[in-house]
């Protein structure tokens, strides 16, 4: 297996996700600019994070099924004290879980708003931020 080129950071000593298996195919998609879930080719449910066998039906076969990247805020949480240093010029800041349209939920950085003026339901649309043909960080920002 040939080795993994490179990642460029975005900010020097940020860790940069490796992801592997099933998982780096669902980063590939978003490194491609499109937001991917597994769907199950028995029973239609969708599925993430990536897995092997559907937990409804069993079933080991899907489709990647772009999705709508819209979704509404289930819960956060806000850092306002860096355990890297590489993250203090951004605190404070917030972690979302949004839930997709799809069902899914995905977590990822809020864009474009205060963490202040979070709210539960809040309507957010996804922002990915290719690192690499590998990889892609994903954000949300208000719809
Ligand atoms: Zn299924």
């Amino acid at each position: 297996m040939a080795a993994d080129p490179p990642v460029p950071e975005t900010t020097p000593g940020r860790m940069v996700p490796r992801p592997e298996g099933l998982n780096a195919e669902f980063y590939a998609h978003c490194a491609r600019g499109e937001l991917r879930f597994q769907r199950c080719d028995g029973c239609g449910r969708w599925r993430h994070p990536p897995r092997v066998l559907c937990a409804t039906c069993g079933s080991d076969r899907y489709t990647w099924v772009r999705s709508s990247g819209r979704g509404r805020v289930h819960t956060w949480t806000v850092t306002h004290r860096a355990a890297n240093p590489a993250f203090a010029g951004e605190v404070p800041y917030a972690v979302l879980v949004v839930e997709m349209e799809e069902g899914p939920r995905l977590v990822g950085n809020l864009r474009g708003l205060d963490p202040g003026e979070l709210a539960l339901d809040l309507p957010v649309v996804v922002e990915l931020e290719p690192l690499s043909e590998r990889i892609a960080l994903t954000h949300f920002r208000p719809a």
